[in-house]
């Protein structure tokens, strides 16, 4: 089969298409034949080497597909089935074999590839709008990146929950898109000085949360865009990793909150994932939660996506479809 495989750390150029065996299931494993496989900034921090793994390696954390064959004691899924995943690395590939806990069963309204789309990023959105932060009617939350692969499915699920939403965009054609998912206010975050704004948003107060993916470049300002006990979530480094910092400073900036979660544990057991991914499918599903699919690359341009998303060219979702 074909897969994208990395042997040394580095650019784009790093990722090399080659023909490797298929896998076999072991027990509680599915092979999972991919239909499309969704390109995430996890992905890039793994090309580089920010996010550790022993070469070569494979890359992409998520996928649909048809279930091929599946390993002894496997329950929770048979052959044929239509799946989806997030979390579990080599989606860049033809064929992946995936432990069955972690597959959930794609609605028959949706397709593949609005299944693999929906699954990393969709689940990210929300254990941080319902677990890290469970927003309420009254918060007002910062979302950076609005117009990201997460930040379209974040701003959706905070206007769900009743909170006020201020995004920070880098250009006027994503702050239209973000605020088609229902953004109530923009910031130019290249341009303005994102923590006055905030500050003139909300008439001094500050927000009750900031979901900050963008790292290094924002993590001071948002800090100082919270209100008193306000919780600062950093929960991506697209910009680069945040340096270390003295606690003391949560204190004096307002007996802050601080946290840096990942989808792993808020995906932790079966249960937490059927119930999260659940949700995220099923409102795709019902129409109340849009997910926005930019782009579908062959995985031979597996690289160029990678530069398209790490250059801020791209909204929402993109996707690699193996078999093409
Ligand atoms: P996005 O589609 O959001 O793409 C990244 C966006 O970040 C860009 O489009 C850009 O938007 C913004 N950005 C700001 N500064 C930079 C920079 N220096 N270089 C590149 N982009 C920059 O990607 P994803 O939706 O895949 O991921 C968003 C973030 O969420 C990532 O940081 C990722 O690691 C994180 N994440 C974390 C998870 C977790 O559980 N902790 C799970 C999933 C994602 P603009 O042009 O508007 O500035």
């Amino acid at each position: 089969m074909k897969a994208i495989l990395v042997h040394q750390t580095g650019g784009p150029e790093q990722m090399r298409l080659e023909e490797i065996a298929v896998p076999s299931p072991g027990e509680g494993q599915a092979l999972v034949k991919i239909a499309a496989s969704g390109v995430n900034f996890i992905d890039i921090y793994f090309r580089t080497g920010l996010y550790p793994a022993p070469p070569p390696f494979s890359l992409g954390m998520e996928a649909a597909g048809v279930v091929e064959s599946v390993g002894p004691g496997v329950t929770e899924v048979a052959v044929g089935d239509r799946v989806a995943y997030a979390m579990n690395r080599g989606s860049y590939a033809e064929y992946a074999v995936v432990t069955t806990w972690q597959l959930v069963k794609v609605p028959p309204a949706l397709d593949l590839p609005q299944a693999a789309g929906a699954m990393l990023q969709g689940m990210t959105a929300h254990y941080l709008s319902h677990s890290t932060y469970p927003l309420k009617k009254g918060d007002t939350c910062l979302i950076h990146a609005a117009a990201g692969g997460v930040g379209l499915l974040l701003i959706q699920m905070a206007k769900m929950r009743g909170a006020t939403v201020i995004g920070t965009v880098s250009t006027p054609a994503k702050a239209e898109k973000a605020r088609a998912a229902g953004a109530d206010e923009i910031i130019f975050y290249t341009e303005q000085d994102f923590e006055a704004e905030v500050r003139r948003i909300t008439a001094g107060a500050g927000v009750q949360v900031v979901y900050d993916s963008v790292g290094a470049s924002t993590f001071d300002k948002s800090l100082n865009s919270l209100a008193p006990r306000g919780m600062m979530v950093t929960y991506g480094n697209a910009s680069g990793a945040v340096p270390p910092m003295q606690p003391l400073l949560l204190s004096q900036k307002g007996s802050l909150f601080l946290t840096r979660p990942t989808l792993a544990h808020y995906c932790a057991n079966r249960p937490e994932l059927l119930q999260r991914a659940g949700d995220v499918l099923g409102w795709i599903a019902a129409g109340s939660l849009h997910l926005h699919i930019e782009r579908s690359y062959p995985m031979s341009q597996a690289a160029q996506a990678h530069i398209d998303l790490a250059g801020r060219k791209t909204m929402g979702k993109l996707l690699l479809l193996p078999h093409s």
